[in-house]
């Protein structure tokens, strides 16, 4: 007898992979491409939509393919991806008009600063900010930048989706042209609170609605992956963008369940339940889940730059040989090593957003050396996340431990200091792989695999727990040199 795994599609921001999940999370099979990124002027990111659809559908073969060979039988597709990211297609075609604008994409600043007086409209109806991080502005300057590309929209002809919605589109071969409330809430366009595309934010932005996808819930029927592509017909049966399939992969379904995710940037979500809570701290509000026409609302708080700062001091200045070599120089150095890195390599995020800052390093000797810059990278990323804990206990959702994944937090330094300076306990799963977890088990859910989330919690193991180990004096210390380090390196922008 056949055993049985769903398809987890995981297409991120610099690779696409494939992995076949058993029933209880087990990595059955997988598959990973990485892609090209193109630069094309300051602050301009893109993608070739063709590269990611190709990587995308390469990794699902072969994943699929390894599975077969080991007799699993794969029941459903789950999708989780880079989010924001911007592609509009010709709907007979199905060929984008322009690549792919990715979410880190600056190009629409200048629109976005104008539009300011606006920005509060957009933050009660969509719990977003004007900002070109997200997809609207980047709709709206295809339309306005590609020759023809505003007529062939007036007469309907062209397709908005984000990547999920790109990829079910090929992989359906047209037939639906729908994405996923996760998704569709990271557009500037979507209203949270009515879960609906907003007709005054369409105007506002100058959208044809025809553009749009159709908004369905996490785990529902997006259409049959063809089996023209796939070699055999495969129902798509969940979707979330990347930060939401980690909370349901990290099983954060009660109010107060915080995940933290630490990639290249990290990203925190907290559990807010139904409530839509507009932060006074300038955390995102964001759909967290949706399920069965039932709405789970999350408090979202974003550090540009964590693991990119180990990437920094490896690849950019050369003061580490790899990121694993971190934490024994980490290790090496007492507490009152005296050196701060505010990482504002991208701009400071939540709860400051202040796109103009750069990064600081303070307190250096003669006696500095590579391990001062390690520890300042780690420590910083630390002392970013108590400031978006403290952003979201002050909105007024405390919540009393942390999950966290991501490639960093294979740093056992990080995470005991994480918990040390958080003050709660840090828990690290078993299952490494959240995201894609996430999107496995939305999937799985609708197939009639799972029950229902307690089903799917029981899945979730604990590799380790770090508790908080450190004096409340020396805490303290490190705390106040860390936010005069921030006061400074926001004053040195401002100039
Ligand atoms: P993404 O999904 O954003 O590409 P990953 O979750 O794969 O990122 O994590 C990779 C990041 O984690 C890299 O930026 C790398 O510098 C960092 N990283 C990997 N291992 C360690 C480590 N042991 N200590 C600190 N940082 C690490």
């Amino acid at each position: 007898m056949n055993d049985i795994g769903i398809l987890a599609i995981d297409q991120g921001t610099t690779s696409s992979r494939a992995i076949v999940f058993s029933l209880n999370g087990k990595k059955i099979s997988s598959s990973q491409q990485e892609f090209t990124q193109h630069y094309p002027a300051n602050g301009w990111v893109e993608h070739d939509p063709e590269e990611i659809w190709n990587t995308t559908l390469d990794t699902c073969k072969t994943a699929l393919e390894q599975a077969k060979q080991k007799n699993t039988q794969v029941k459903c597709i789950g999708i989780t991806n880079q989010r924001e990211t911007t592609l509009v297609w010709n709907k007979e075609t199905g060929k984008c008009i322009y690549p792919a604008i990715v979410w880190q994409d600056r190009r629409t600043a200048a629109f976005c600063e104008k539009h300011k007086h606006y920005e509060p409209t957009i933050r009660e109806k969509t719990g977003l900010l004007l900002d070109p991080y997200f997809s609207a502005s980047k709709v709206k300057w295809i339309l306005d930048e590609v020759e023809g590309a505003r007529n062939l929209a007036n007469k309907g002809k062209l397709a908005f989706g984000t990547v999920d919605s790109f990829l079910i589109w090929r992989l359906t071969n047209g037939a639906s042209h729908v994405t996923d409330a996760t998704n569709a809430s990271r557009t500037n366009l979507f209203n949270i609170h009515t879960q609906e595309w907003d007709e005054e934010l369409l105007e506002f932005f100058d959208i044809p609605a025809s553009m749009l996808p159709t908004v369905l819930d996490c785990s529902t029927d997006f259409g049959i992956a063809s089996k023209k592509l796939l070699g055999e017909d495969i129902p798509i049966a969940g979707v979330a963008g990347d930060q939401q399939a980690a909370l349901v992969g990290q099983s954060c379904f009660n109010v107060g369940d915080l995940k933290s995710t630490y990639g290249t940037g990290c990203f925190a979500l907290l559990n807010t339940g139904e409530h839509a809570v507009l932060s006074s701290h300038k955390l995102l509000t964001t759909v967290g889940y949706r399920l069965k026409g039932k709405t789970t609302y999350a408090l979202e708080g974003a550090i540009f730059t964590a693991g990119a700062n180990i990437q920094w001091l490896r690849d950019g200045i050369g003061v580490l040989q790899h990121a694993k070599q971190s934490q024994v120089l980490a290790e090496s150095l007492d507490y009152d090593h005296g050196v701060f890195l505010v990482p504002g390599f991208a701009g400071l995020g939540a709860p400051h957003w202040d796109p103009n800052a750069r990064a600081s390093l303070f307190g250096m000797t003669r006696g500095t050396t590579p391990a001062h810059f390690a520890r300042a990278a780690l420590e910083a990323v630390c002392y970013q996340t108590r400031e978006l804990m403290q952003a979201m206990h002050n909105d007024g959702i405390p919540s009393s431990k942390v999950w966290v994944d991501g490639g960093m937090v294979a740093n056992d330094w990080l995470c005991q200091f994480l918990s040390d300076i958080l003050e709660v306990d840090v828990f690290r799963p078993n299952m490494m792989e959240s995201t894609a977890q996430g999107a496995a088990f939305l999937a799985g859910l609708h197939v009639g695999l799972y029950a229902d989330l307690q089903d799917i919690s029981q899945y979730k193991t604990v590799d380790t727990v770090f508790s908080p180990e450190l004096g409340e004096g020396i805490r303290n210390r490190l705390l106040k040199k860390w936010d005069l380090a921030v006061k400074s390196t926001l004053a040195f922008s401002q100039e």
